[in-house]
C-alpha cells in the first residue's frame, strides 16, 4: 500500500506524542520504556513529543533534562492547563510527517506495544488502537461506570466508538491529516478518532495501574467528560426532550378531558388541590429538564461561535535531531 515510501531513500517517520500534566514522577520512568520500544524499530525515524499541559510540579524541568539527554525528544509547553484533549491536539498539530502514537504519561499505556502497532500500520491500517482487557488498580465503581458509559454512548451515537478504548493508538499520516481538520473546541477524542474512520484495528492489552502520581480525573471530571461525549456525538437527548414533552402533553390532555367531563357530569365542588399541585410540579420539572438539555447544547454552540484558538503555546522546542538545516 505504502510501498512507494520504501522506494524512496527516506525512512518513515513515527512520533510518539505524550500529554503530561503534573507527571514529574512518572516521566523519568516512561522515557526509557519508550526509548527501548523505539530501539526495536531501527528502520523508522522516531521522535518523542512531550506536551506539558501547564504543569505546576516541575514537569517542565524534568522534560528539559530528558530532552538534553536525547536529541529525538521535542517539547511543547502550553500557556496553561488546557486539559488532555487539547494538549493532545496541540501535540498532534506539531507532527509534520509520518505516523503518530499517542501515549499516557503515567505508564498505563504500555510503550512496549508500539512495535505491534507499527506492524499493523505497515499492513495498511490507519487507526491501530489498544483495547483494554482489564483495568488493574481501578475500583469497581470506576470500572462499572466506564462500562455503562461505553454502552450508552455506543447506543446513542452514530459514530462508531469502540468500547474500552482510550486515546492509546497509532494514527497513519492520512488519519492524522483528517483529524487535524476537525477543529471543534469541545473535543471528545474517542469520538473524533471514530469519526475519521479508515481502516481501524484493535489490539487487546492489559492496562496496568499508574506508575506514579495520582489520576487527574475524579468523578466530577469523568461525569463532565461523559456529558461532553454524549453532547458532541449525539443529539438523542434533544429528541428525548421532544418525546418527553409529547408524552406529558398527551397525558395532560387526557387528564384535562377527564376533569372537564367530570365537572360537567357531576358538578365541581372545587376539590383536587393535591392533584393540581402534583401536575404543576411535575410539568415544571419536565420543562426544566428539557430546558437544561437544550442549554447543554446551546452552551457548546456558544463556545464554538467564539472561534477562539484551541490552545496557546508557551514554548516549542523541536527535537535537536530533526533540524537538519546545517549549512
Ligand atoms: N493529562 C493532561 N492534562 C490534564 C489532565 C491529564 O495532559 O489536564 C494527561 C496526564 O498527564 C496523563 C493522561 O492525561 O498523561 C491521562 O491522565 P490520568 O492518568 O490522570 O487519567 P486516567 O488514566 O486516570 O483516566
Ligand atoms: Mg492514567
Amino acid at each position: 500500500m505504502r510501498s512507494g515510501y520504501h522506494l524512496s531513500m527516506h525512512k518513515e517517520c513515527l512520533t510518539v506524542v505524550v500529554a503530561a500534566y503534573n507527571e514529574a514522577e512518572s516521566l523519568p520512568l516512561l522515557q526509557p520504556r519508550i526509548a527501548a520500544a523505539l530501539e526495536a524499530l531501527p528502520d523508522l525515524e522516531a521522535r518523542v513529543l512531550y506536551v506539558d499541559d501547564g504543569s505546576t510540579d516541575g514537569t517542565w524541568e524534568v522534560l528539559r533534562r530528558l530532552a538534553r539527554a536525547d536529541p529525538r525528544i521535542a517539547l511543547l509547553r502550553l500557556s496553561r492547563n488546557f486539559g488532555k484533549e487539547l494538549a493532545l491536539t496541540a501535540g498532534l498539530d506539531r507532527v509534520e510527517t509520518g505516523a503518530a502514537v499517542i501515549l499516557d504519561a503515567d505508564g498505563q499505556d504500555p510503550p512496549e506495544l508500539i512495535p505491534q502497532f507499527v506492524a499493523k500500520w505497515r499492513e495498511g491500517h490507519d487507526d491501530v488502537y489498544g483495547t483494554r482487557i482489564e483495568r488493574e488498580g481501578e475500583g469497581w465503581v470506576k470500572r462499572a461506570t466506564a462500562h455503562a458509559f461505553y454502552r450508552v454512548i455506543g447506543r446513542l451515537s452514530k459514530t462508531p466508538i469502540p468500547a474500552d478504548t482510550g486515546d492509546f493508538r497509532l494514527l497513519s499520516p492520512r488519519a492524522l491529516a483528517a483529524l487535524r481538520q476537525l477543529r471543534e473546541r469541545h473535543r471528545f477524542m474517542k469520538g473524533l478518532f471514530g469519526w475519521v474512520g479508515f481502516n481501524r484495528v484493535a489490539i487487546p492489552y492489559h492496562r496496568h495501574p499508574r506508575a506514579a502520581g495520582r489520576s487527574k480525573f475524579n468523578f466530577w471530571r469523568l461525569w463532565n467528560f461523559a456529558l461532553e461525549g454524549i453532547t458532541s456525538f449525539s443529539t438523542a437527548p434533544l429528541r428525548l426532550a421532544t418525546y418527553l414533552g409529547l408524552l406529558t402533553a398527551l397525558t395532560a390532555f387526557a387528564y384535562g378531558v377527564w376533569v372537564v367531563a367530570k365537572a360537567l357530569l357531576w358538578g365541581d365542588p372545587v376539590a383536587g388541590w393535591p392533584s393540581l399541585m402534583a401536575v404543576v410540579l411535575f410539568l415544571g420539572g419536565v420543562q426544566l429538564i428539557a430546558l437544561g438539555m437544550i442549554g447543554e447544547y446551546l452552551g457548546r454552540l456558544y463556545d464554538e461561535a467564539k472561534q477562539r484558538p484551541l490552545y496557546l503555546v508557551d514554548t516549542w522546542l523541536p527535537a535537536a535531531g530533526v533540524s537538519s538545516g546545517s549549512p
